[in-house]
């Protein structure tokens, strides 16, 4: 047993990202400098998108979109309840309406066949968009949801906190990678230290769409623009600038940026890594004579959700696994230092979300999944011996 405790996720942090933001405390700008474009350049190169604006956290990124996206009062959007609370508090940010549809039990996504019921027993007009989640790292196939969302007129924010990097092929066979705004209108990363890129706090947005750009700019400061040639009023002289809109401060520190730049450039090694513990846990369970995959059986005491077939890229932000008993082998590998966690508890029961009506959200899949999940310890900087002692423990537990 390590001398230390071993968590879910965790940042990891060199020498020269150390370096990196000494450097930017440097620098005249501390914030809103040249090192937000550099980071935010740099991310829409590694994501494949055409812009990127970086903004204080992931739930400002959320919230920037569904500003972008005009989201009001009685605008329907349709997400996912496993998911963190974020994804759909953005729509109530807006004052509009969150519609939970089921998950996929094999991807742990949306269902795209239940979303496409929900908005198919409605009238015309009643949604207004779909927020698919990448969750724990699954890149959802977002050409399927942009088919469904064009013929019905609705736009798409992926939240792809859990996958950069992550891909899928779409029906040509070209290789999209989550958050690249090829199918969807934006998308939108968390650099919280236990995702990919790890900044303390920031988030950033991704879009090809050159307006909604524009938008993102201004409600990241305040509403104001300073460019003369979209000026409403007279321009008064070198300090004039104008307020166009109610925006907020959602913008994010150069330091941060500069730390964010400095972990892209180990993005690739971290995503290696992950796959590796991956299918290290794959082997591990296959041996323990468990099921791959989610199908419910009593019988089977644990179920991975490991490494999927088919010509697309995890990007393992968590590994889950379901077990019946679950409370007990958390409880179990917590006494053994070892802090899994449950991703997610449903937003939809949620005691804020149950007040505003889902006390009867019919999410089986979504609920079954719950009450057997478990995260296991995933992060690049997770020793081999500390992956051993995780499944020692794990295999000690289902063998009783
Ligand atoms: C982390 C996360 C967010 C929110 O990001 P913050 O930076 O913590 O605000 C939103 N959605 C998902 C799926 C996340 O994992």
């Amino acid at each position: 047993m390590p001398d230390h405790s071993i968590p879910y996720g965790r940042q990891h942090i060199t020498d020269d990202d150390i370096a990196a933001v000494a450097e930017a405390l440097r620098h005249d700008y501390l914030t809103t400098g040249p090192g937000v474009a550099a980071f935010e350049h740099a991310f829409a190169d590694y994501v494949g998108a055409r812009y990127a604006v970086a903004v204080a956290n992931g739930t400002a990124a959320l919230h920037l979109c569904t500003l972008a996206l005009g989201v009001k009062e009685g605008h329907r959007v349709i997400t996912s309840p496993i998911t963190f609370a974020a994804s759909a508090n953005c729509v109530r940010y807006c004052g509009g309406e969150v519609w939970f549809a089921d998950i996929d039990p094999d991807t742990l996504t949306l269902d795209l066949t239940r979303v496409r019921e929900l908005i198919e027993t409605h009238p015309p007009g009643f949604f207004h968009g779909i927020i698919p989640v990448d969750f724990a790292g699954y890149p959802v196939n977002m050409e399927a949801f942009r088919a469904l969302a064009e013929e019905h007129n609705l736009w798409i924010i992926e939240d792809a906190c859990h996958a950069p990097g992550g891909y899928f092929h779409d029906s040509e066979g070209q290789k999209q990678l989550c958050g690249n705004g090829q199918y969807a209108d934006l998308a939108i990363f968390s650099f919280h230290p236990v995702k990919h890129i790890a900044c303390g706090e920031g988030g950033m947005v991704t879009t090809n769409d050159p307006a909604l750009h524009e938008q993102l700019l201004q409600l990241r400061t305040h509403g104001i623009t300073r460019d003369r040639s979209i000026f409403v009023g007279e321009d008064h002289g070198g300090w004039y600038m104008e307020m166009q809109q109610l925006g907020y401060n959602y913008r994010i520190p150069d330091i941060l940026c500069a730390l964010g730049l400095s972990q892209l450039k180990r993005a690739e090694a971290g995503m290696a890594r992950r796959q590796e513990i991956a299918r290290y846990y794959d082997l591990a369970f296959a041996d323990l004579g468990v099921a791959a995959g989610a199908k419910p059986d009593p019988a089977v005491k644990l179920i991975y959700h490991g490494v999927p077939e088919g010509n697309l890229l995890h990007a393992f932000h968590l590994y889950v696994i379901e077990v019946e008993d679950r409370k007990g082998l958390y409880d179990y590998l917590r006494n053994h230092g070892i802090y899994a966690q449950v991703h997610y508890i449903p937003v939809h029961t949620m005691p804020y979300y149950q007040k505003i009506g889902y006390e009867e959200a019919d999410l089986k899949v979504a609920e079954a999944y719950y009450s057997r999940a478990l995260s296991l310890p995933m992060y690049p900087s997770l020793t081999e011996e500390e992956q051993r002692f995780v499944i020692e423990t794990i295999e000690a537990f289902v063998n009783g």
